[in-house]
């Protein structure tokens, strides 16, 4: 029987992918991908896997979530079973809640596999950890972004005194920190804002709240990337990243690439492809860019026993 999953591709390392999410990638027929996620978890897709790119990846205009969702009704439809790859956590500013809701009004069940968010992963990734008892006794998950359900209520936010993690904040980061500002936050608040967390051209910048705007405008950063705003920001460790592998020349982890070598060399040739992923076209079909989950396994073990 064929089988739907929403499924969390975590920030963009790839070693924060569940291994749930792993599991349900390997039984997928047809993979739906969004932007921000990291193609080289496709390696953990099957080899005659449809992949199709659903997000704005190259200038391309994004599918609709109509689309989508007819796309994903389509394949179910003809007895494929599709993994719908979202970045972070599909259920946190993901519209995965939407995608679920269609489905479920089509009689069909879908199976939720949560992700690392990056609102999470973003901070500890320069040393900030969300709470902390002497810092912020909880944290508020919240869109800089300004449209749908409307602007957000910063000076009720601010008030609350906890620990803010804003999502789709870059853009209009100089209108957040003075409505903030307006509401009587601390112009000295500690802030940061973590640019591409967890991969490669990871980049952050810490600063005050009331230059926040103006050096992350001087330091260039941009989306995507979180902004953190509380005590907590002041805990950001001055190094680039604690929790990112070492790349290699292909940007990508040693890690990665090391479990691929001790796989062997024919599974490594058949990884090759994944150095290349970055640069697939917006939307691929067919592509071959994993291994048997079988033969992981095999590797799995072949490691432990090392
Ligand atoms: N479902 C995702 C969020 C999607 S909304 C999750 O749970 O993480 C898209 C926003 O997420 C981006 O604009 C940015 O604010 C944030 N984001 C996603 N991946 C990121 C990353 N690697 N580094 C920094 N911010 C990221």
């Amino acid at each position: 029987m064929s089988r739907a999953w929403l499924i969390g591709a975590g920030p963009g390392d790839v070693e924060l992918m569940t291994l749930k999410a792993t599991r349900a990638l390997a039984e997928a027929d047809v993979v739906l991908v969004d932007d921000l996620v990291n193609p080289e978890v496709l390696q953990f897709a099957r080899d005659d896997a449809l992949v199709v790119y659903v997000g704005k990846r190259g200038g391309q205009p994004s599918a609709s979530q109509a689309n989508i969702v007819s796309m994903m009704l389509d394949h179910l439809r003809a007895g494929r079973s599709v993994a719908r790859l979202k970045g972070g956590d599909p259920f946190v500013f993901g519209r995965g809640g939407e995608e679920q809701q269609a489905l479920q009004g089509t009689g069909i069940h879908v199976e939720i596999v949560n992700g690392i968010t990056a609102g999470i992963a973003a901070p500890a990734a320069i040393g900030i950890p969300v709470t902390h008892r002497d810092h912020a006794q909880g944290v508020i998950f919240v869109t800089g972004h300004g449209a749908g359900s409307g602007e957000p209520d910063w000076r009720a936010l601010a008030a609350t005194r906890m620990t803010l993690v804003i999502y789709m904040g870059m853009r209009r980061l100089n209108d957040i920190a003075a409505a903030l500002l307006q509401a009587g936050m601390d112009p000295q608040t500690p802030c940061a804002a973590i640019e591409s967390a967890t991969r490669p051209e990871q980049r952050h910048v810490t600063a005050r709240l009331d230059t926040l705007a103006a050096d992350v405008a001087h330091a260039g950063l941009g989306s995507p990337a979180i902004v953190v705003i509380g005590g907590v920001a002041a805990l950001a460790s001055s190094s680039e990243s604690r929790h990112t592998p070492a790349r290699d020349e292909s940007g990508w982890s040693n890690s990665a690439r090391v479990m691929r070598c001790r796989c062997g060399p024919s599974h490594a040739s058949r990884f090759q492809p994944l150095a290349h992923c970055r640069h697939l076209p917006p939307l691929r079909e067919n592509i071959s860019a994993s291994t048997a989950y079988a033969n992981r396994a095999r590797c799995s073990l072949r490691r432990a026993a090392h």
